[in-house]
């Protein structure tokens, strides 16, 4: 293998740590800890799993946490009320409400009654527009791609002039990361290029990126030919394409790996490149929060 594998994992241990210091700190100078409350309606596996591990993370941190969850039947305007409860929750600085909602519940209507100022998911509009501004009005960029750049940066990876080519447009991952990137400042400041199913030659666009992030959620889309060689390949699909012998989900990614391994400088896996680090940032978006809170910043 000639690429170097850009650990999730590893770099996900090193920012909770970094953030577990963050919160001793805070608790000692201002007896504040960040306070984050997980929203979970409804009894959905796999929404129980992540809120379970966003609660243990937060718990790991010594956050003031609360898992509040609600049966599936919950009127809409019940759960607005509850939101505005947390708005107004000067112990909380962040809101998370898991997706997804029942179907009588509009999930638009739920997400933006969440104070920006405690919206550390970052799907406000008010959120998107501030991301979209860039510099000091950035407040909390949504989890992945902030895990994404992150990966990049701490993978040593140059970003200044560098051709970035994002592969997908979704509001979660592809446009914020693609927006994220092209920001004047550290850690970005590239040249960015979206693709998508209306692009013509996927693979010609792909050829020159320094940079390739690739979330379309499409097993092996990448093929090995369409990287060039020495770049950062950063793989954030996730998909499952069966079960192994004791029962778990296979996951592979859009990226063939075996084979863009050997092409790529720095690649991550699926499992354990993206995945870890969607969380760690919440956790890094609710401290954030904590310390605005106290500064009066909001
Ligand atoms: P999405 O909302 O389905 O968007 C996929 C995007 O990829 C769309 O913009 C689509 O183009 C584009 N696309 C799909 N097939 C394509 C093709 N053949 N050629 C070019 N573009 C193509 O998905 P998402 O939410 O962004 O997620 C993408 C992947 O990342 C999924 O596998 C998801 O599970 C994973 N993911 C992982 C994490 C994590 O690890 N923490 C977090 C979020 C998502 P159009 O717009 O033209 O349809």
């Amino acid at each position: 293998m000639s690429a170097q594998l850009i650990k999730g994992t590893e770099i996900r241990n090193v920012i909770l740590d970094e953030l577990k210091k963050e919160v001793q700190d805070m608790k000692a100078k201002h007896g504040v800890v960040p306070g984050l409350v997980t929203i979970l309606v409804g009894q959905n596996p796999a929404s129980i799993s992540y809120v379970t591990l966003k609660i243990q993370t937060a718990e790991g941190l010594g956050f003031h946490e609360i898992q509040d969850n609600q049966p599936e039947n919950i009127s809409e305007n019940d759960l607005l009320a509850l939101i505005d409860k947390y708005n107004k929750d000067p112990k909380i600085h962040g809101i998370l409400v898991q997706l997804p909602l029942p179907k009588h519940i509009s999930e638009k209507k739920v997400l933006n009654a969440i104070d920006p100022d405690k919206d550390v998911d970052g799907f406000h509009p008010v959120n998107v527009g501030r991301l979209m501004i860039g510099g000091d009005e950035v407040r909390y960029p949504p989890c992945t791609p902030a895990g994404i750049q992150e990966l990049i940066v701490r993978s040593g990876t140059e970003t200044k002039g560098a051709e970035v080519v994002v592969v997908g447009r979704s509001n979660i991952v592809g446009k914020p990361i693609a927006i994220m990137m092209a920001q004047k400042g550290k850690g970005a400041n590239s040249t960015v290029t979206i693709v998508h199913t209306g692009t013509k030659d996927l693979a010609s666009h792909c050829k020159r990126a320094d940079i390739l992030i690739v979330a379309a959620g499409v097993p092996g889309l990448v093929k090995p030919e369409w990287i060039k060689p020495g770049s950062t390949v950063i793989d954030v699909g996730v998909n499952r394409i069966g079960v192994n012998e004791k029962g778990k989900a296979i996951l592979r990614g859009d990226v063939d790996f075996d084979a863009a391994k050997e092409i790529a400088g720095k690649i991550t896996p699926v499992p354990g490149g993206v995945g870890p680090m969607t969380i760690t940032m919440l956790m890094k978006n609710t401290v954030k929060s904590a310390w605005l809170h106290i500064k009066g910043n909001v």
